[in-house]
This record gives C-alpha cells, structure tokens and sequence, in this order.
C-alpha cells in the first residue's frame, strides 16, 4: 500500500473544511489543512457570523424609537457611531477565529497558512514549493462575491468589504436583489444610509414563497428603500467630487458614494490545479460531485460552496461530517437535502421551509394554502404598522404540510423549531391539536383557520 505524507489534506479552513479536518482527526487520520486566508471561512470571518451581529446593531434604530412607547426616556439626539460597531463585530470575529484554530489544534490537525493546489490525485503543493501526499484529499475552498463586468466595477465594494468600511456611506447603491443584498439593504437603511436597491428582473429573493417576498419589499418600500427594477449594470463613473454615478438600463443614473455588489456567488476553483487530477468543472466553475461527494478523482472529494449544491453553511458542515463519517468513521453517511430551512435575516427577517405555494400546485396538483396575516402586538404598542405573515402550505390530499413561509419578527427562530414538524412530515391536523403558547407570535402557526 502507498505511504503518504497525510491520510487527509483539506484545502480550506470554511465550514464545511474545518468539520471535516477535526471529525476524520478524531476517528484517528492524519490531517493536514491549508488555509491562505482565515482560518473560520466566508461565515466566520466575512458572512453570516459577523452579518448577524451588524442585523443586531441596526435593529437597535427601530427598538430605541419604539422603546419610548414602552415608556422609556431616550434622548431625541440618540447617536450611532459605526466604527464602535465594526471593531466590536471584527473583535468577535477574531475570538472566533482563534476558537477555529484551537479546535483544529485539539484535535491534532496541522494548520498549513499557505495557498495550496492539487497537483495530483494524491498530491498537494503548498505556496512554499512544498509537495504533500495524501491519500484522501477534500477541496472546501468555498465560493467568492461575483462582481458583473462593467465599466468602472472596481469603484465597488463586496459584501467582503462593508465590514471594513471606514465610515458609514450617506447613499448607498447596492446591485442585486437576493440574500445579500436585502440583508445589506435593511442593516444600511436602519443605520440611517439612503439605501438604493437595483436588480435585472422584477423580482426579490427569487426562489421563496411570493407572498413572503412581495410582504417584504412592500415593508421595505414603506421603510425608505428604494427599488429599481428591470435594471441591468451599465457602469460606474467617479465624479469629481468623489461620489459615484451608476448607470443602468430603464432608469436615470444614481448618484451615491457606495456601491455594493451582490449579484451570487461563484465556486472558489481557479488556479487549485483540478486539471491535474482530471477534474472539470462545470459552466458554473464548480466541482461536480457524486452523493458521496466524490469527485471524478476518486481520492479526492469536495464538500460546501466550491460544489454550488445548496450554499448555506448548516450545509457544508454536515457535507463535512458526512465525508468524514464515511470515509474515515466506518458509517457511510449521505446528506439529506430535503426540506432544508433557510432565513434572510432582511429587516424584518423572513424564512422557510420546503415548498412554495407555486412549487406545491405544480408537483402536487391539489394543494390547501392557510395564511396568517397579523400585527405582532409589539408593532401595535409601538405604533408600528407592519404586518407579519405566515403561510402553510399543504398536501391537499393528506393535509401533510409541505412547506411553511414565515415573514415578521423573529421569524428564523420560530420557522428553526416548526422545520422539525414539516421535515418528520406532520399534517395541518397535528399542528391544530397542539395547544397554542399564548401570548407569542408562533400561536398563529397551530391557529390558522
Ligand atoms: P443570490 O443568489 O441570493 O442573489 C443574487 C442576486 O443577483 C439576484 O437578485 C440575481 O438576480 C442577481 N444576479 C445574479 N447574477 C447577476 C448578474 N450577472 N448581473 C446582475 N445581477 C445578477 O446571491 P447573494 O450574492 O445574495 O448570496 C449568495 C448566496 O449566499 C445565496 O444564494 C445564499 O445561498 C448564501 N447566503 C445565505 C445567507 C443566509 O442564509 N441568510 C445570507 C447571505 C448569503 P435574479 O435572481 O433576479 O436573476
């Protein structure tokens, strides 16, 4: 049998990369794992962790306002100071990414700073001319902001950078209209920036339930965002006065001091050598992998974003742990990529789980939508017309529920806990005979008539 250097080297510290470098550790291989960047990935070091704690921040706008409602004195002059904000999230930031690396370090696996490429089915060489063998090698190199071709795109920014900004933008244009881009618009437009939304159909968050975004862009029209539609980039000028104008088809240009792209994400696999181990990649530029995410080396898998299956981090790491589970703890294991929840954590968040309603009438036929169209009796204190919505949706045969769609408040905590029912495939019966937990906004999910 052939000696290697490794039993597993993993390109990439993300999610899905550290799970399966400290599992496959733990089941007794030796691992080695490279990471040019930070070790903790696109979700620790520039993602969700640090974009959640921003949606935090910005809340606090709409909650001081409110809080006076309630009772409480706040000054009329209330300031925000952005750059307490930032240091405080990228100090959270780097405790994460030394609890990353103490993980590894735990479990015995080497940490390699340095870009590494494939160069060989069982061969890795490291940015310092080092060459590497193992005998089982996992591509997690994750996925990176896709900026369009125009004229001028280097004058904008990624969502890479807005965690860095020296100051808050006054205007800001952001490109795109799906996760990041409504995530951005919300946390820019409670902190006070004139937030301009643009993207090249007529449609948000293509993809979720219809009612649950048509809810959201109204609320965020009512907001102050403004949308422009049937909008594709034509360019980006800097004007003298350092502002940027962005022009794009249909519409006048807008004058703004930032823009932000977030028009998707594209596979991490340039220059990582894949050619050299006979693996291609499809038009998206990423790896195509089998259940078991094996690639057409057999000795070398790919696990998270790099493959473009479903680019949610809960899903790289149990892609991670599925890979090594079956390859190094003798219990083959495959993903279930059935009923996965998600969230846009928009202002006010939304979040779902399985079919849409326009998914279940074409696959079903007979399908029995319930709504539940309410004002959360915080926003009725606060003065605050916005309405939440939740939507079932179900098998008109067997009332099992096939998805649920959630807009309001808290929506991705609540919708988290109902994603068990939907995925163990209960009936609208078995939610209508749980006694409602009063009073909460979840109550509507076993009330809806
Ligand atoms: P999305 O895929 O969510 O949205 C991309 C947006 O950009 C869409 O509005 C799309 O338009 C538009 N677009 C796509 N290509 C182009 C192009 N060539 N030119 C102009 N516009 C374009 O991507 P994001 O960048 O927002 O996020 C990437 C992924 O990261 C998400 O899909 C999600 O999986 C993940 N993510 C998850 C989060 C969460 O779980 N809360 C948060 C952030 C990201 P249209 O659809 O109208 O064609």
């Amino acid at each position: 049998m052939a000696d290697y250097d490794y039993d597993l080297f993993v390109i990439g510290a993300g999610s899905g990369g550290v799970r399966a470098a400290r599992v496959s550790a733990a089941y007794g291989a030796k691992v080695a794992i490279a990471e040019e960047h930070r070790v903790g990935g696109t979700c620790v070091i520039r993602g969700c962790v640090p974009k959640k704690l921003l949606v935090y921040g910005a809340h606090f706008a709409e909650d001081l306002r409110d809080a006076r409602r309630f009772g409480w004195d706040v000054p009329a002059d209330c300031a925000f100071d952005w750059v307490t904000l930032r240091d405080n999230v990228l100090a959270d930031v780097d405790r994460l990414n030394k609890a990353y690396t103490a993980t590894l370090d735990n479990h015995g696996v080497e940490i390699v700073h340095t870009r590494a490429t494939v160069t060989g089915g069982n061969e890795v060489t490291l940015d310092d001319g080092r060459t590497v063998t193992a005998r089982h090698i996992l591509i997690a190199t994750g996925a990176r902001p896709m900026v369009p071709s125009c004229p001028g795109n280097e004058h904008g920014i990624t969502s890479n950078e807005a965690f860095h900004l020296d100051a808050l933008p006054h205007r800001i244009l952001i490109a795109g209209a799906g996760y990041i881009a409504n995530e951005f618009a919300g946390i820019f437009n409670a902190f006070g920036s004139k937030v301009t939304l643009i993207n090249r159909t007529d449609v948000i968050l293509r993809g979720y339930d219809e009612s649950i975004r048509d809810r959201l862009l109204q609320i965020s029209m009512t907001k102050g965002i403004d949308f422009r539609f049937n909008a594709e980039f034509r360019g980006i000028e800097r004007q003298d006065d350092g502002s940027l104008s962005v022009a794009m088809t249909n519409h006048d240009p807008v004058v703004v001091d930032c823009v932000m792209f977030a028009t998707g994400r594209l596979p991490n696999t340039e220059g990582l050598g894949l050619e050299n181990a006979g693996i291609q990649v499809d038009d998206k530029g990423a790896i195509p992998v089998d259940e078991d995410s094996r690639t057409t080396c057999p000795s070398i898998h790919a696990v998270g974003d790099v493959t473009n299956r479903v680019q949610l981090t809960p899903v790289a790491i149990r892609e991670g742990q599925a890979f090594a589970d079956t390859v190094f703890g003798n219990k083959p294991t495959r993903v279930d990529y059935g009923c996965i929840p998600s969230a846009v954590f928009s202002d006010p968040p939304m979040a779902g789980v399985g079919m849409t309603e326009g998914e279940a009438k074409n696959k079903l036929g007979s399908v029995k939508v319930y709504l539940s169209d309410f004002r959360p009796m915080k926003n009725v204190l606060a003065n605050r017309n916005e309405r939440a919505l939740y939507k079932m949706v179900c098998d008109g045969d067997t009332g099992r529920v096939v998805g649920l769609h959630m807009i309001g408040p808290e929506a991705p905590e609540i919708l988290q806990a109902a994603a068990v029912a939907v995925k163990a495939g209960l009936t609208k019966d078995a939610f209508d005979q749980t006694v409602a937990l009063h009073p909460s906004m979840a109550e509507e999910l076993v009330l809806m008539r």
